[in-house]
């Protein structure tokens, strides 16, 4: 499917194709020290079947059907590609008479996690405000914008659920430029009358929620607002709604091309590298890689032993000559756009630095400037 989509303030637009890799030939899953695991080498996997445990509670699940393959501290399950699913006995049909203990004894029981952290610890926060940004972490990524326009209704029924039974304000922070999710929320916001919509119209700096406090919030203590990100919030509404975990995501790849980007719809723990290779039929020789914000310029060596987790939001190739850094023009580029005023310039930075990217982003010679070798 292609979309056009208007960015930044020159409104140029973009075609963003989505594509879906939903059936991997198998998954990974990494076992850490102190993890509990629930298979054996030989055993036959459902979807949402539980496979290991770590020791802050996070629990993970197999996303595909099939086969475990136990090696070398990687739990391997290969894909049968009958999508034989496990069921739970927990669903609900409507959310809407779930109560508060509820809500975070579902998300306690299928230690779910969020980037690493379990999602209940921060329901379990005494919060004043919810705050569900569901803004992309930077311009040339789309994945909340996706996973939001295919999943609106039950976002905004999620967030209204959380407000009235937390008892707290609730707001929803939407970019001025995804007018696909701006239009659809504005047509039923008023049905959801615990639900303030913030539209916001400067689409970078304010992604951050430092940034989002500091600049529309200030009343508020960073410690007393529930942040969500629409990721979050989806596993949220799945745990309540259906008793069980998430097994899809979102990532977007784009190939250097700024008016193009692709959307990968895919299973956690799928390879990275196989799903760019099946869905875009490209090959990474001669390319530079970037994940999850190429203005902060971390590269990736091997894309082909990466696995699909929420810590992986995009994926950026380059041809090599294109981003080779030339010298400073000391244009002041740099100094100008940095949201924390700092001197990006300076030999080391500042501890301030947020590690936004954004000085990367605008300098014209291409220096990595967050780098500790500039
Ligand atoms: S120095 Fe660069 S990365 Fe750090 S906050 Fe400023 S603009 Fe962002
Ligand atoms: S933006 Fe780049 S070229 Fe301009 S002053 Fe900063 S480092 Fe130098």
């Amino acid at each position: 499917m292609k979309l056009t989509y208007k960015f930044n303030n020159d409104e140029k637009r973009l075609d963003i194709e989505r594509l879906d890799y939903l059936s991997p030939l198998d998954t990974e899953i990494y076992v850490r020290e102190g993890d509990t695991i629930y298979v054996k080498d030989g055993d036959y996997l459902y979807i949402n079947q539980l496979i290991k445990e770590s020791t802050s509670g996070i629990k993970t699940y197999a996303t595909i059907s099939g086969t475990v393959e136990l090696k070398d501290g990687i739990i391997k399950v290969i894909n049968d590609k009958s999508d034989s699913s496990f069921v739970s006995e927990e669903a609900v049909s409507k959310i809407d008479e779930v109560k508060k203990e509820e809500i975070i004894k579902r998300c306690e029981s299928l230690g779910i996690d969020y980037e690493n952290k379990l999602i209940v610890n921060k329901l379990k926060g005494n919060s004043r405000l919810l705050i569900v940004n569901a803004m992309d972490v930077e311009p040339y990524q789309f994945n909340n914008n996706y996973l939001f326009q295919d999943n609106v209704s039950i976002l905004l029924d999620t967030i209204s659920l959380i407000s009235k039974r937390f008892n707290i304000d609730a707001y929803l922070l939407l970019n001025k430029y995804d007018d696909n999710n701006v239009n659809a929320v504005k047509k039923v916001i008023r049905n959801y009358s615990d639900i303030n919509l913030k539209v916001i119209e400067d689409v970078f700096p304010f992604n951050t929620n430092q940034l989002v406090v500091k600049k529309f919030f200030k009343e508020y203590k960073y410690d007393d607002i529930l942040f969500l990100d629409t990721f979050a919030l989806y596993k949220i509404f799945y745990a309540i709604k259906n008793g069980l975990p998430v097994s899809e995501r979102y990532i977007t790849v784009n190939l250097g091309d700024p008016n193009k980007a692709y959307v990968i719809k895919t299973k956690y723990g799928a390879n990275v590298g196989e799903m760019i290779k099946e869905t875009i039929k490209v090959d990474f020789i001669d390319k530079d890689i970037y994940l999850n914000n190429f203005m902060r310029k971390v590269k990736c060596d091997n894309l082909d032993s990466l696995i699909v987790t929420d810590n992986i939001k995009s994926v950026f190739i380059f041809p090599k000559e294109d981003i080779l850094p030339s010298k400073c023009i000391k244009c002041g580029k740099c100094v100008d756009i940095c949201p924390v005023g700092i001197n990006p310039l300076a030999k080391k930075l500042d501890s301030a630095c947020i590690r936004c990217g954004l000085c990367n982003y605008v300098c014209p010679a291409n220096i990595n400037l967050i780098s500790k070798e500039k």
